[in-house]
């Protein structure tokens, strides 16, 4: 029996932390089991917003692949391959520029979110507003079925619908419109309580050593009720207890959680108790990353065996495309 095709993507912005581990990876590995997977490292992405300094892209790649494929992620099972290695994305990308009305990009949320956010750059570009569209060509260039998303990614599936509609009822029943698989996503916060962002500078990465992870946490935000070790603490209103709700056993949380409503424990025995945790949960990945991580050409080799097994689909989905629009003269 076929079985549905999914497809989903994360930009090489480097190496992963826990946050894109709970709230993407994780979920992916799992369907692996019941669904026909496709997963791109979205490079043209990465250049709508950082288009000045594309000089990591290429080692951000190797890194992301290499977190891929230690957190469980199957080449045998999925397709894993970079989207510029898979060029018909650009021509369904510019095909869709023609029908896509331009207020539908501009009323896309995060258009005016991260212009507003990224004051660094100029985000006034073509290129940037264009990227939902884009977006939507790396789904429907595979007629995925679905797409696994968290909320947030929710408005953009949206509007994947609207572009397939549009297209359909202009040329024909081409692209089936894609659902939106939600990801259930806890709450990740970061060492600093805001959510966990490369950016903020407040991650735990897949790759931190067991070291690196107790440094890290040591000095993580806490209920800010609970000054001294005496006060009783709120673990609902503290990040550390996000993490442990992710992280640890039921048995490890209902410890935490009674020890700092009675002030039992202190805030550093509670860290250093959820480093146990995430230490034994990164060493399954820890184990199998430098197997990928120091070899970068088995990885690149990987993601080339994938772009040409995506490539065989792409082009056949183009081949529709071009008949529908009357632009297929061979
Ligand atoms: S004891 Fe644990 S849950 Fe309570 S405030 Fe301290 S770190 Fe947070």
């Amino acid at each position: 029996m076929t079985r549905p095709r999914i497809l989903s993507g994360m930009r090489p912005t480097g190496p992963l932390h826990l946050g894109n581990l709970l709230g993407a990876l994780d979920n992916w590995v799992q369907l692996q089991d019941q669904y026909d997977c496709f997963y791109t490292i979205v490079d043209w992405h990465s250049l709508t917003t950082d288009y000045a300094d594309p000089s990591a892209i290429r080692e951000n790649i190797v890194e992301v692949a290499a977190d891929w494929l230690a957190a469980g992620l199957d080449p045998a099972r999925s397709v894993l391959f970079v989207q510029s290695q898979v060029p018909e994305h650009a021509e369904l990308h510019l095909l869709l520029s023609m029908i896509t009305p331009a207020p539908w990009l501009e009323r896309v949320p995060t258009y005016k979110e991260q212009q507003q956010q990224l004051t660094d750059r100029d985000l006034s570009t073509y290129g940037f507003l264009g990227y939902p569209l884009l977006q939507t060509a790396d789904i429907i260039i595979y007629k995925a079925a679905a797409v696994p998303v968290g909320e947030d990614q929710a408005p953009h599936i949206e509007l994947t619908r609207e572009i397939v509609r549009r297209f359909n009822n202009f040329y024909g029943p081409v692209f089936p419109e894609p659902q939106t698989l939600l990801t259930p996503t806890p709450r990740m916060p970061g060492t600093d309580g805001r959510k966990m962002s490369k950016s903020y500078g407040n991650a735990i990465y897949l790759l931190d050593s067991p070291e690196t992870v107790r440094e890290k946490l040591r000095p993580m935000l806490t209920d800010p009720a609970r000054k001294r070790r005496t006060d009783p603490g709120d673990p609902d209103k503290c990040p550390v207890f996000d993490l442990h709700k992710a992280f640890s056993t039921r048995a490890t949380q209902d410890w935490a959680a009674q020890g700092c409503r009675s002030a039992g424990i202190g805030c550093i025995d509670c860290k250093m108790k959820l480093a146990e945790h995430l230490v034994e949960r990164l060493a399954e990945i820890h184990a199998r990353r430098p197997e990928y991580a120091s070899r970068p050409d088995t990885v690149w080799d990987i993601l080339r065996e994938g772009a040409s097994k995506a490539r065989e689909t792409a082009r056949a989905t183009m081949e529709d495309v071009r008949a529908a629009m009357k632009i297929h003269y061979a």
